[in-house]
C-alpha cells in the first residue's frame, strides 16, 4: 500500500505538521550474493522457493508442508534437523538458503518479565547504508495471555505530533517475511516453540505468545499487503497456530483500508483516536485532515465481522490539558455511541523534545470513571516493563498515587494485557 506521499492536503497551508513527510521504501528482499532465509514466507513464497531449486512441481505440496512445519511448529534453525526431508534436497536447500532470523541486537529484560529485542534485519541495499534496518519487538506477559507488540515499518511516514516513531527519518515497509520472524525471535528467546518446553504439543494450549498486536512502529495499513500476508502465516493452524481473533491491527485512521483489513485479514481493529474534535485531532493525527473523524467512525460501524463479541478498540492518548477534560470524556461517549466498542487509555509516554505531558493520574482516572459509567470497560494501559522501556514520567511515584478502583483494574488484569489485547472473552 505505498500510498505515502508528499503532503499536498488543502490545510497544508495552516500552520499544521506535514500530513507525511517522506516517501516509503519498499526494500529488495536480499542483496545480490546474499543467501535469502525462508523463515518468515507464506505458503507461496515457500513454494515458489522450492520451485527455484528445481523441486518438481508434483512434489511441491508435500515438500512444503514438511518443511513449513519444521520452521514455524518446531522452529528449526537447520536444515541438517529436517529428519524428514531426503538428504538431497537438505543439502540443495542449504546450498540455497539459511534459515537466519532477524539478528537480535539487545534483548533488556525487565522484572515484570517484559521483553524488549532491538532487532536489525538483513541489510536490503544502499538506503540503510547495507547496515540493516533496526526495530524494536516487545512481549508483554499477563496471567492468561503473552503479547507480543510488533512493528510494520521502519519508522513511520506519518506524523502524529506526539509520537517518537513519527520522527523517525528512515522510513521503509517491512516485508511479510521481517514482521513474521519477529513472532519467530520471540518463539526462539521465550522456548516457545514445540519441543522447547515440556508441553508443548504445536496448539495454542502452553503457548507463551498468544496475542500479537500490530502497535509498535509504523501504519500498518500503509503496508497492508504485507500485514495481510503475516496476519496469515501467523495464524495458519498447521504453523505457528495464533487465533486471527487474537491478532489486533492499530490505525491511526486510513479510511479507505479498515474495510479491506476486515475482509482479507479477519483481523481485530484498533483505531488511534486521540481527539473527539476534528480541530484537535488534525493537529494530534494530521491524516485526519484526509480523513476525519465522521469517516473514521463510518469505516468502523461497517467494519467486517463487527459485533459485540468483537468490539473494536479505540486508542486515547492522555495528554495533561489537551484531550483529557470531563468534557472530552463525555463527547468520547456519545460519539461511539452504537459501535461495539472499548476504550483503552493510553498514558502518554514523553519522549526527549516532545511537546506534551502525560496528564495526572488523578485526571486518567477520571477520565476513565465517566466512560466506564458509560458502560466502557475502560483500561487504563498500565506502562508495562518501565525499569527497561521509557515510560509516562514519574511513573513509579504515581503509580503509588492510583486510588481505588484504578488499582482494583490494574489487579484484577486489566492493565496492560487488557488494553493491549483483551479482544477474547
Ligand atoms: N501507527 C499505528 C500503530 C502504531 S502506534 C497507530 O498509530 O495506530 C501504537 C499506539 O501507540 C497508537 O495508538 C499511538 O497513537 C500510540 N502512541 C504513539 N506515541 C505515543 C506516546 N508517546 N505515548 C503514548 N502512546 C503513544
Ligand atoms: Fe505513525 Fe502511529 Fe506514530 Fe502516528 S502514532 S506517527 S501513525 S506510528
Amino acid at each position: 500500500m505505498a500510498t505515502a506521499s508528499f503532503d499536498s492536503a488543502p490545510g497544508a497551508s495552516r500552520a499544521l505538521p506535514a500530513i507525511e513527510k517522506a516517501p516509503e521504501v519498499t526494500a529488495l528482499s536480499t542483496l545480490p550474493g546474499r543467501k535469502a532465509s525462508l523463515v518468515g514466507l507464506t505458503r507461496e513464497g515457500l513454494k515458489q522457493a522450492l520451485i527455484g531449486i528445481g523441486v518438481p512441481e508434483r512434489e511441491t505440496r508435500m515438500r512444503v508442508s514438511q518443511v513449513w512445519h519444521w520452521i514455524y511448529v518446531r522452529g528449526a534453525r537447520e536444515f541438517s534437523e529436517m529428519t524428514n526431508v531426503g538428504k538431497g534436497l537438505k543439502a540443495q536447500l542449504a546450498d540455497h538458503f539459511t534459515l537466519e532470523r532477524p539478528e537480535v541486537v539487545t534483548e533488556q529484560v525487565s522484572r515484570d518479565g517484559t521483553r524488549k529485542w532491538l532487532l536489525r534485519m538483513a541489510p536490503t541495499g544502499a538506503h540503510d547504508h547495507n547496515r540493516g534496518a533496526e526495530i524494536e519487538c516487545v512481549y508483554i506477559p499477563g496471567d492468561d495471555r503473552g503479547t507480543l507488540c510488533v512493528s510494520s515499518q521502519v519508522g513511520c511516514t506519518l506524523t502524529c505530533s506526539f509520537c517518537h516513531t513519527g520522527t523517525q527519518r528512515l522510513v521503509r515497509n517491512l516485508s511479510t517475511a521481517e514482521i513474521v520472524s519477529q513472532l519467530v525471535v520471540a518463539r526462539d528467546a521465550l522456548g516457545d516453540f514445540t519441543g522447547q518446553m515440556p508441553g508443548k504439543d504445536g496448539g495454542e494450549a502452553g503457548r507463551l505468545v498468544t496475542n500479537i498486536v500490530f502497535m509498535g512502529m509504523g501504519e500498518p495499513l500503509y503496508n497492508l499487503d504485507a500485514v495481510i500476508d503475516a496476519i496469515a502465516v501467523m495464524s495458519d493452524q498447521e504453523g505457528l497456530a495464533l487465533s486471527r481473533r487474537r491478532i489486533t491491527v492499530s490505525t491511526s485512521g486510513v479510511v479507505p483500508q479498515i474495510e479491506r483489513l476486515g475482509l482479507e485479514a479477519n483481523a481485530m481493529l484498533a483505531i488511534s483516536l486521540h481527539a473527539v474534535r476534528d480541530d484537535l485531532r488534525d493537529e494530534l493525527v494530521p491524516l485526519n485532515r484526509k480523513y476525519p473523524i465522521a469517516q473514521l467512525l463510518d469505516a468502523c460501524r461497517t467494519y467486517p465481522g463487527l459485533s459485540n463479541a468483537r468490539r473494536i478498540t479505540f486508542e486515547y492518548v492522555m495528554l495533561k490539558g489537551v484531550n483529557d477534560s470531563d468534557a472530552d470524556a463525555r463527547a468520547l461517549v456519545r460519539l461511539l455511541k452504537g459501535i461495539p466498542a472499548k476504550i483503552n487509555l493510553i498514558p502518554f509516554n514523553p519522549w526527549p523534545g516532545s511537546k506534551y505531558e502525560c496528564s495526572d493520574w488523578e485526571r486518567i482516572e477520571r477520565f476513565s470513571e465517566i466512560v466506564f459509567t458509560a458502560g466502557y470497560a475502560s483500561p487504563v494501559r498500565t506502562p508495562r516493563g518501565r525499569d527497561i522501556l521509557a515510560a509516562c514520567g514519574q511513573l513509579k511515584s504515581e503509580t503509588e498515587k492510583l486510588r481505588a478502583r484504578a488499582r482494583m483494574m490494574l489487579e484484577e488484569g486489566m492493565g496492560a494485557e487488557a488494553v493491549y489485547a483483551d479482544q477474547v472473552d
